[in-house]
């Protein structure tokens, strides 16, 4: 009798387990089915579920650690700037391959793929837009092409998005993400470096503000180029800042690199960046800086000494 009663709390205990084996894995499949399905998204650094809804509207911030997922340059546009104000400018150019240049595959063939996969033709967005209603000319790159790289297009799109605001006298945000220069275009895409940077220069003299955005990652002749030329640099919590791969220097220098090396906290301790802003206050950052920046008219007591002083240079 004992010994029935023993075996059939046994294999109840079993059934429980089984049961809870069985409804846990059921659960497992669904949490997988549903980040899957994008319902839900599993953080790469603290691995907390968030509702995907949620996280959007946390602007792809992770609420539980504060990790900044990346974003793609219509949603960076969207979170930047006032609905309904952004002119998309030169929509229309085009990478070619004037080098006929082949890796494993052709770079016409990848750039073909590529534009096919997400829709965009190169890697940066460019355009006028309103920021809190202030005006200002926004360039976002996009890792997703071809890991952000500067080839002829980023190059011309940005230089003219810069030669725009000059003429205009807007301010210039430039959200970057990049892996360096394209090595596809050779040449071509390196002297993009100078052609931006002398854009730069005209809209410096011209007195304009100009802040570049250094996201996760910002590595390579961007980062050697106008993502260090800005008059305030900012850049987003632990992003990845550099010019050559940690690998490289490790291997160059034969010495193992501190944990930090290359990170926006490290850059902004040696002075390389002014500020790091999280993602959810960069717009009202932005714009404070932009207002701040503003050119002042001149009030009217100095207009009345300046014409004063003038008349008597006159007289005499
Ligand atoms: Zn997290």
């Amino acid at each position: 009798m004992a010994n029935n009663e023993e075996s059939r709390g046994l294999k109840s205990l079993f059934d429980w387990f089984a049961n809870r084996r069985k409804s846990g894995s059921t659960s497992l499949e669904r949490q997988e089915r549903e980040i899957a399905d994008g319902l839900w998204h599993k953080c790469s650094k603290c691995s907390v579920l968030t509702y995907t809804k949620d996280l959007k509207a946390n602007q792809m911030v992770c609420v539980e650690c504060g990790h900044h997922n990346r974003v793609d340059s219509d949603e960076r546009i969207r979170q930047l700037i006032d609905h309904n104000t952004w002119k998309p400018l030169d929509e229309h150019l085009r990478p070619t391959d004037p080098l006929e240049f082949r890796d494993r595959k052709l770079y016409s063939d990848r750039l073909r793929e590529i534009q096919e996969k997400i829709g965009l033709i190169d890697a940066v967005n460019t355009g006028l837009g309103q920021i809190n209603g202030l005006p200002i000319a926004l360039g976002v790159m996009d890792f997703r092409f071809m890991g952000g790289s500067m080839g002829s297009v980023v190059g011309e799109k940005l230089t003219r998005m810069i030669e725009q605001a000059t003429q205009r006298r807007y301010p210039v945000v430039i959200i970057c993400t990049s892996g360096g220069a394209r090595m596809q275009e050779g040449m071509l895409s390196l002297m993009q470096m100078a052609k931006i940077s002398a854009a730069l220069q005209r809209h410096k003299d011209a007195r304009l503000l100009y802040i570049p955005v250094l996201t996760n990652p910002t590595t390579g002749g961007v980062t050697a180029s106008f993502a260090m030329l800005g008059d305030i640099i900012l850049a987003e919590p632990k992003a990845t800042i550099g010019f050559a791969g940690r690998r490289v220097i490790e291997q160059t220098l034969r010495e193992k690199l501190p944990e930090n090396f290359q990170t926006a906290e490290d850059l902004l301790l040696h002075g390389f960046v002014d500020d790091i802003v999280p993602r959810t206050q960069l717009k009202n950052t932005l714009t404070q800086l932009i207002a701040l920046h503003q050119p002042v008219l001149t009030p009217p007591h100095m207009v009345l000494w300046e014409t004063m002083s003038l008349t008597s240079t006159a007289a005499e």
